[in-house]
């Protein structure tokens, strides 16, 4: 007997999970087959709905078959279970997105990959049986197949305690939480599937339908919220242990099951996802981002072998004090680049003006998660993937999404000029350029007056930011067009910053460069003194770099040649971040300091040092580091 049995009865598409043995765990063939039937029925005019059963009365689906993974992964073949997360995803994706109805009747266990299959459908019915939980932190996963959408979505803080509990909900506690819809009781649910196939039509479950009774975990709700409002697991941790009851214990006690990590990833990602943007394709990039690491990186094949090879069940867990830092959080969550998940069919139409050190790589990396890119640049040729436009016009034309990366206000001005009027009604102008505080204003002006969104959202991180998206994106903008914005922002960076209404991300840039220009002249002239002193430039740098005077500049960026992680300073100086930039944001920061009246003699110096630098000195053209050979070079006087 096969594992599934997927077949047309009278107007209904159905699909019957047959493993009972295995408690219906879902194996990739399985995924596939599904993934085929929903293709070909999307447009078949015999299927009016699709209906998923599955045989036994112990589970609908237990999950996904993770026993092969982990012979994969031991062997050192990560490759296999990131194009298995992929796949499954984007099933998941196709039945949440799915034109027709979905039902599904979930019995007994709906585990995480069940709860992929089972609860992204239009019609959920959950009976007495039913035990719907995503168990994902207790194998070193985080919540995924989408189920990250519900929790982000669920009241309070259920979210974060089921995903980090893995605690199971029956149908009252499912239907609160948004895993399920309907609660009908199984004896009845044969005749209703036999209905669903002779009308194709789902109306008559809501008739046969009552409502629940609350579940053990809903009528707990202030106990969840009270722990769970914190913003990291180490927030929630300490909460629970400062407290004296039994919900604190047994709630302790379900979360020293788990990864510390997959907890504290858990807690991040929900925090990220909740908000006006969510959408399942967000929640499902961000997942997978963990998932794609997770064999490599994670507590994955530990837990694995914990859970079902050796069955110790007394896995060796990464950070298992529960003090998780925050590095190693964003290291499972960054943005995955070329890597990330496609779902396909999801892009967005996006205009891209500026195409240069910056502008290219944020513009490819757009266009590796599935959007249309049309870009244009004065001097540049588009990066490979971006279809070239005559003008930045032409560019506008049908976008949804118009970026602009551009080097300073006067030339922002000129091509909103061009670009607003060609923009539709409701689109987006995101401007990512550093430019003066008032452009940045007049042009959210224009746009608003033109009824589009606007979003001042300069960047920090340089062109290895860009490259590797992993950009700072601080935004100045109303909240609609930053939640527009922010699935972007996703893509190209690791962080984006609400600061405020138009013109205040331009703020936080101008004085975030300012401390950049001055840190990076202090790195430079410190090495100068250390050559001059007979310090080694490496040993400066394994000091400073875990010292006190430690900088990006000093870290990240280091300006000497051959030292610290590679730099312009490793490529003859070659831009980077180019000198003349540098000196043009210190020039904005000086131009705001005069109009607010702020006292800022370090930014005035700096902007003195680039200057003379950059007009005098043949610093123009070269990458702001290279201050170190010009203080190299000189003496005292
Ligand atoms: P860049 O000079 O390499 O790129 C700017 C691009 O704009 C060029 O390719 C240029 O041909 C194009 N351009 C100029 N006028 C145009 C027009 N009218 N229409 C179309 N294209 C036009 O500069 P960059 O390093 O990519 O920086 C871009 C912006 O990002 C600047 O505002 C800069 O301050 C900021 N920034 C740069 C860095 C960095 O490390 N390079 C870091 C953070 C922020």
């Amino acid at each position: 007997m096969s594992d599934i049995s997927i077949r047309i009865t009278g107007r209904a598409g159905r699909i019957t999970l047959q493993r009972p043995q295995a408690l219906n765990a879902m194996t990739y063939e399985m995924c596939t087959a599904i993934e085929r039937a929903f293709d070909a029925w999307r447009n078949d005019p015999n299927v009016d709905v699709v209906v998923f059963d599955a045989e036994g009365d112990r589970a609908f689906c237990s999950g996904g078959d993770i026993a092969e993974l982990y012979a994969t992964g031991m062997a050192g073949d990560f490759a296999y279970g990131q194009k298995f997360w992929a796949d499954e995803y984007r099933l998941n994706h196709k039945i949440f997105q799915f034109p027709k109805p979905v039902v599904s009747f979930l019995q007994g266990f709906t585990m995480g990959g069940g709860v992929g299959i089972g609860c992204h459908g239009s019609h959920r019915v959950v009976g007495d049986t039913s035990q719907i939980a995503m168990p994902e932190c207790g194998i070193g996963l985080l919540p995924d197949v989408g189920g990250s959408l519900m929790l982000a979505l669920a009241p309070g803080r259920m979210g974060e305690y089921l995903g980090t509990t893995a605690a199971r909900m029956n149908a009252g506690d499912a239907i609160f939480a948004g895993f399920a819809d309907l609660y009908i009781p199984e004896a009845q649910w044969s005749a209703l599937i036999a209905q669903l196939e002779a009308t194709g039509d789902p109306s008559h479950l809501e008739a046969a339908a009552t409502p629940p009774a609350p579940g053990p975990i809903s009528v707990q709700m202030g106990d969840i919220d009270r722990h769970f409002h914190g913003a990291s697991l180490g927030d929630v941790l300490t909460t629970l242990r400062g407290e004296d009851s039994d919900f604190a214990r047994t709630t302790l006690k379900l979360m020293g099951r788990n990864s510390p990590l997959s907890m504290a990833c858990t807690i991040e990602a929900l925090t990220r996802l909740r908000g006006p943007s969510l959408t399942l394709e967000k929640a499902l990039d961000l997942e997978y981002r963990f998932t794609a690491r997770a064999m490599e990186h994670g507590d994955f094949l530990e837990g694995i072998r914990a859970a079902i090879i050796d069955k110790d069940r007394a896995p060796q867990w990464q950070f298992a004090d529960g003090k998780v830092p925050a590095t190693a959080v964003s290291k499972m969550l960054m943005p995955l680049g070329k890597m990330a998940l496609k779902l396909g069919g999801t892009g967005m139409k996006i205009g891209f003006v500026g195409l240069g050190n910056m502008g290219a790589p944020m513009a490819a990396n757009l266009v590796k998660a599935g959007h249309e890119v049309t870009g244009f640049d004065i001097a540049n040729v588009p990066p490979e993937g971006v279809h070239t436009a005559a003008s930045a016009t032409q560019a506008a034309e049908g976008a949804d999404i118009v970026i602009t990366m551009l080097p300073n206000g006067a030339i922002l001005r000129a091509v909103a000029d061009e670009v607003i009027p060609a923009m539709g009604a409701g689109t987006t102008l995101i401007d990512c350029s550093t430019v003066d505080v008032d452009s940045a204003r007049a042009v959210a002006a224009q746009a608003d007056a033109a009824g589009i969104l606007c979003v001042d959202a300069p960047v920090s991180g340089g062109i290895g930011g860009a490259a590797a998206g992993t950009l700072t994106f601080m935004a100045g903008g109303n909240a609609a067009a930053f939640a527009k914005a922010e699935p972007l922002f996703e893509i190209m960076g690791q962080k984006a910053v609400h600061c405020g209404d138009a013109g205040a991300g331009q703020a936080a840039k101008i004085c975030n460069n300012m401390i950049l220009g001055a840190t990076m002249i202090a790195t430079c002239e410190a090495f100068a003194l250390a050559d001059k002193l007979g310090l080694e430039r490496q040993k400066m740098f394994d000091v400073v770099s875990t010292s006190s005077g430690f900088s990006w500049s000093m870290n990240t960026y280091c300006p000497a040649p051959g030292i610290g992680p590679e730099s312009p300073a490793d490529n003859d100086y070659k831009p980077g971040f180019a000198a003349e930039l540098m000196l043009k944001d210190l020039g904005l920061s000086q131009q705001a300091a005069e109009t607010v009246d702020a006292d800022t003699p370090m930014g005035a110096r700096a902007l003195e040092l680039y200057r003379t630098f950059v007009e005098d000195e043949g610093g123009k053209g070269r990458d702001f580091s290279a201050m170190l050979p010009r203080f190299a070079a000189r003496s005292r006087s």
